[in-house]
């Protein structure tokens, strides 16, 4: 928000104002620290959050797991220009199976998660509710465009250290991505809490391409003896990181710090540029009309073998909407 130096002329045009301390919710915030070569975004979601893990009545760590695969798709699918979708799904061993997680831009999220209620054990951690398997990233931009697909190995290290992973291997930027997910209990309602959640997602992205080198992972698999390959990080880099490690999961979803007062907080040294928020919600594209086009898509036998005390009966996983078709209307013969 201000020049480095008293010659450099400010060139944007974009007003300097102070952060404004209104909390906004179910929202992403681009910004930028010209400075450091940052670029980022922070989300901060209150009710379609809250809605969407309200509708399943998910144990606790699972509501809290999906909660943060819902922000790292807010943080990774909101950057989509086009009218396209983002998905994000894992499949693996741990308690937590499945999980989906449907972004279709500009604003629309829905997910769910798949569990065993018998395998959760209190106070289990994120990484060890997915266990190892995959997480894959989906860009669909209709049917005339090809998907992209990112897939990325779970190890038990939980989704922010499977971003990282991501990003260091498959897209090769200096990234840092923080997410937290919290439950508010409201006081006077025994019982009563809604679910919130926040994330932050930096990027380096100097001009100068030999500026993004990344310090390696440690080689697991090499040699004993093996010296690890070290790479000196980029000033830039190193001041953007340290800054990003200094963000409390509170800061996060506190419900009255607003995302501008927290990005000044945190960057307020070098200036930060914010851009217009995007809005989020929760909205699932399920219909009665898609449902039928889908049971009409399965051949007479599974269709008749669908009824159930003389209908066919279908709820939406995503969303818990259900839907219900007489044995005619679902396309079942001789009914
Ligand atoms: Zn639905």
């Amino acid at each position: 928000m201000t020049s480095q130096s008293p010659d450099t002329k400010i060139t944007f045009t974009s007003p300097i104002r102070a952060p404004s301390a209104v909390p906004v919710d179910d929202a992403v915030i681009p910004f930028e620290v010209d400075a450091l070569d940052l670029r980022g975004r922070l989300t901060r979601m209150g009710p379609a959050l809250d809605e969407i893990l309200t509708k399943h009545d998910y144990p606790p760590q699972v509501g809290k797991l999906l909660g943060e695969a819902i922000v790292l798709t807010t943080l990774l699918g909101s950057s989509l220009k086009f009218d396209g979708r983002f998905i994000l799904q894992t499949q693996s061993d741990g308690p937590v199976s499945f999980l989906i997680v449907d972004f279709q831009a500009p604003d629309r999220l829905r997910a769910y998660a798949r569990y065993d209620a018998k395998r959760l054990k209190p106070g289990a951690d994120s990484g060890s509710l997915l266990g190892k398997g995959h997480l894959a990233m989906t860009i669909d931009q209709g049917p005339d465009m090809s998907r992209y697909q990112g897939l990325v190995a779970l190890e038990g290290g939980g989704l922010e250290a499977a971003a990282h992973e991501y990003f260091l291997r498959s897209e090769q930027i200096p990234t840092r991505v923080r997410i937290a997910v919290g439950e508010e209990f409201r006081g006077g309602e025994r019982g009563k809490h809604r679910w919130r959640a926040g994330g932050l997602l930096m990027q380096f992205l100097p001009k100068a391409p030999e500026r993004a080198r990344q310090a390696d992972l440690h080689p697991g698999d090499a040699p004993q003896g093996t010296v690890p390959h070290t790479v000196a990080e980029d000033d830039a880099w190193v001041e953007g990181q340290s800054l990003i490690s200094t963000v409390e999961d509170i800061e996060l979803i506190d419900p009255d710090l607003s995302g501008e007062r927290l990005l000044y907080r945190l960057f307020h040294e070098r200036g930060v540029r914010v851009f217009k928020p995007l809005a989020l919600h929760a909205q699932c594209s399920c219909s009665r009309e898609a449902v039928s086009s889908m049971l009409k898509s399965f051949d007479a036998k599974d269709r008749s073998g669908m009824v159930k005390d003389g209908k066919v009966v279908v709820t939406c996983e995503f969303c818990s909407s259900v839907y219900e078709f007489t044995p005619q209307e679902a396309g079942v013969e001789n009914a």
